[in-house]
């Protein structure tokens, strides 16, 4: 962590070297949605690119959500480098190690031929976690985790493909379950959809028992932590709220939605929970008292700001169909200061090397999501860490 200023410095360094001029800035203000503050109070970790002038017209996204834009900069920068080689569609399958060390990696090449390429100075897996294998999600996280993972994940290509190469050659590994970043905003195809934000923002969340179980504008690793915890790992969850709290969400999405099953309405509690299958008295009892608490300015039962939120003053309500999922896994092969891996005594897998969500030690039970950017901001510097080490041998 010592290494992240120095980390950060060496990659504008790099992006210097592009021609579109993305510059990296401290995030002061937490991203936000239709003028709203933040859901959470956040540490201020985050770096971004909200100041970056460089998208092309037709992104599409703020320069805030330009990762991928950053990642195409920094293939153009790599090409300057006559000894860098770039290889798609390629990928390592199996390890090379021969007496104490890693010594090279075994391809798979995009026509199905294997090859083999030599690693003078080191091998860094940087394969990402394994939020797109369901075989290693059910076996190695917990079974709420799994659960909602296989139903909402938007990973692909993160196979825990670095993990088994490290196993396969003795490599330890965090015990298990081992950590994920989870979301708590999932729509049954994806993680979050922005049309729902005020609903979420100013809603309740309420199980099928038509009750609240969680302050909903806890740091959202609580919140979808809560909800796991509720029946069915959560998926009986429900945003509830009206058309005061819906701004972002107009006819065509309310269609959408309800097309897809996600989204019901009704004109009193009861008729919402015949709709959705909650239990509608309860619903209407939780809204009741929910409102009662305005006039004091206290949340009883789970202390929500009600600054921030507003009570039920509309004729239509609706419950939205969400969820807890998973955006990445956190747990990965054991490394030593120097991102080395360790095999199961300890002992330095000489040549070998894990970064990013492919290394382990460094999460636990959960990702802070309330400490922004922790999951890149490592990649990326432990990343660096392993290079230099590599390359310098200290
Ligand atoms: C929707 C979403 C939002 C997120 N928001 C944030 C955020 O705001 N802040 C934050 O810090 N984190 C966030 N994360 C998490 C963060 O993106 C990841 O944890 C981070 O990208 C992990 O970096 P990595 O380099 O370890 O792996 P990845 O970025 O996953 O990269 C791994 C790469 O390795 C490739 N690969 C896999 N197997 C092989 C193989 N055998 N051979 C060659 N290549 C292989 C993969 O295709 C992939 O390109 C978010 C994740 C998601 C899904």
């Amino acid at each position: 962590m010592d290494c992240s200023g120095e980390a950060t410095d060496f990659w504008q360094t790099m992006l210097d070297k592009g021609s579109n001029g993305f510059v990296i800035t401290p995030v002061e203000e937490p991203p936000s949605s239709n003028g709203m503050p933040a859901v959470t109070n956040l540490i201020p970790t985050e770096l971004g690119f909200y100041d970056s002038p460089c998208l092309p017209p037709d992104a599409g996204v703020r320069s805030g959500y330009s990762g991928i834009y950053v990642c195409l900069e920094m293939q153009e920068v790599a090409k300057q480098y006559s000894n860098l080689e770039l290889r798609f569609s390629t990928p390592a399958v199996q390890l090379v190690r021969e007496g104490a060390g890693v010594t090279g990696v075994i391809v798979k090449n995009a026509d199905g031929t294997y090859g083999r390429i030599n690693a003078a100075k080191g091998v860094i897996l940087a394969t990402g976690g394994y939020d797109a294998n369901p075989e290693l999600m059910e076996a190695w996280t917990r079974p709420e985790d799994y659960a909602t993972s296989s139903w909402r994940n938007p990973g692909w290509g993160t196979t825990g493909d670095g993990h088994l190469m490290g196993l396969k050659i003795g490599a330890q590994m965090d015990p298990c379950p081992q950590p994920v970043m989870n979301f708590r905003w999932g729509n049954p195809d994806s993680f979050f959809d922005a049309r729902t934000w005020n609903a979420i923002y100013f809603g309740l969340m309420i199980n099928p028992e038509g009750k609240r179980f969680v302050r909903e504008d806890l740091p959202f690793q609580a919140v979808s932590n809560a909800q796991n915890a509720q029946p069915g790992y959560g998926a009986g969850c429900f945003q509830v709220f009206d058309e005061n709290m819906m701004e972002g969400m107009d006819d065509a999405a309310i269609e959408e939605f309800k097309g897809r099953g996600w989204l019901f309405e009704g004109a009193t509690p009861q008729e919402l929970g015949q709709a959705a299958g909650i239990d509608g008295e309860n619903l209407a009892a939780t809204i009741e008292r929910y409102n009662g608490f305005f006039a004091g300015g206290i949340d009883e039962d789970f202390n929500r700001d009600l600054a921030t939120t507003m009570p039920f003053t509309g004729t239509r309500l609706f419950a939205l169909t969400t969820n807890s999922c998973v955006l990445a896994t956190g747990g990965g092969l054991t490394i030593d200061g120097d991102c080395r891996v360790l095999d199961v005594d300890d002992k330095v897998i000489e040549g070998l090397y894990a970064v990013g969500n492919a290394s382990g030690n460094f999460f636990a039970g959960n990702y802070p999501r309330h400490i922004p950017g922790t999951s890149i901001g490592r990649a990326i510097t432990f990343g660096y860490v392993a290079a230099e080490h590599a390359m310098k041998g200290e």
